[in-house]
């Protein structure tokens, strides 16, 4: 199984949260890494949102398919995430 490997020490930042969201939903997570995002979406409306939608989308297509998820849809989260930032600035 392919386990991806993240910088240690610090929270994940959502950028990182939104890139493991279909890793976390295989069950391809390292059990850290799991830790790690449950604890990121434990504090963040937004990735939770995000997994929401992604799951959402998972039960209308049956299962997690590589052309389902996208560089697109994550796009789209960063783009709205970024806009979240420049609000509360
Ligand atoms: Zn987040």
């Amino acid at each position: 199984m392919r386990l991806r490997l993240l910088p240690t020490g610090r929270d994940l930042v959502c950028r990182e949260a939104v890139e493991l969201v279909t890793d976390y939903l295989e069950g391809a997570l390292s059990r850290s890494a799991r830790r790690r995002f449950e604890r990121h979406l434990a504090g963040c409306p937004h990735c939770t949102e995000y997994l929401a939608q992604i799951e959402a989308t998972i039960q209308l297509a049956g299962r997690v398919t590589p052309g389902d998820l996208t560089p697109e849809m994550q796009d789209d989260f960063i783009d709205l995430y970024r806009r979240w930032q420049a609000e509360q600035e």
